[in-house]
């Protein structure tokens, strides 16, 4: 399970008022949450944007008692700063010509991110998926040339090219593809809306639909896409939106 941490990009675990019977299904944002079973209760795990405003949110869960809500509180969390400097113009802007492609890959990726396979129990025990340190933490708020950009929706790991990269539990390829940003890509579903998307990498050797155990590897770590030297950039997605990978991880 998951560290219950009901901030922005952290994940809340909610024990629901359902009794046992035929699971729940549960929406936050209206994007549906996978429900697991744990010691005879029902147990939803909340994926937390990281834009959400800390406060009082509700969760909305449909049995066989019907529709209910469900408060979640969101406390705040402060995440770091990093400003960062790039000289050359052509990595900061992408050219105008490239914007169609762009756009069709970001709605690609969104949808990706709304993959949801409800027959299986979620995995959320991860081992990290290359050897290397984590190099930048999930959440850091990004300043490129002196303009804010998106935060840091994922983990990095420091890693060269060639490293090779392991399912950090059982899953099913979801996608893979070359995209203008995250470069060669590999998107693992490990159930219910728990999911992991690996970037950059130099090679890829599953194709979609292959499962996948724990620890087999399924490509290599590289430099593809839009990043200025090699890293593997590991993203967990759970109910539609990017959380903290470190709340999985055993250690
Ligand atoms: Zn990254």
């Amino acid at each position: 399970m998951p560290r219950h941490t009901p901030v922005p990009g952290g994940v809340a675990v909610l024990e629901l008022a359902v009794a046992l019977g035929a699971p729940p299904s549960v929406r936050f944002n209206d994007l549906p949450q996978p429900v697991v079973r744990h010691e005879g209760k029902w147990l939803a795990l909340i994926g937390i944007p990281l834009d959400t405003l800390p406060g009082t949110h509700e969760i909305v869960v449909e049995s066989g008692k019907g529709r209910q809500l469900q408060r979640l509180e969101v406390r705040a969390k402060h995440y770091p700063t990093q400003i960062l400097r790039i000289a050359d113009k052509k990595m900061v802007t992408p050219p105008p010509e490239l914007e169609a492609r762009i756009e069709a890959e970001a709605a690609r990726i969104a949808g990706w991110k709304r993959h949801f396979s409800g027959d299986t129990a979620p995995e959320t025990r991860f081992d990290l998926p290359a050897t290397g340190p984590r190099s930048a933490k999930f959440g850091v708020k990004r300043v490129l040339n002196g303009e804010p950009r998106s935060p840091h929706a994922g983990l990095d790991v420091a890693v060269g090219v060639g490293a090779p990269l392991r399912s950090p539990a059982p899953g099913t390829v979801l996608a893979v593809d070359d995209l203008y940003f995250t470069g060669k890509t590999v998107v693992i579903d490990h159930g219910q809306g728990v999911l992991t998307l690996y970037a950059h990498l130099s090679r890829i050797d599953v194709a979609p639909g292959q499962e996948l155990r724990r620890g087999e590897v399924f490509g290599a770590s590289g430099v593809s896409g839009r990043i200025t030297g090699p890293h593997l950039h590991w993203v967990v997605i759970l109910g539609g939106t990017a959380v903290d990978p470190e709340l999985f991880l055993s250690d």
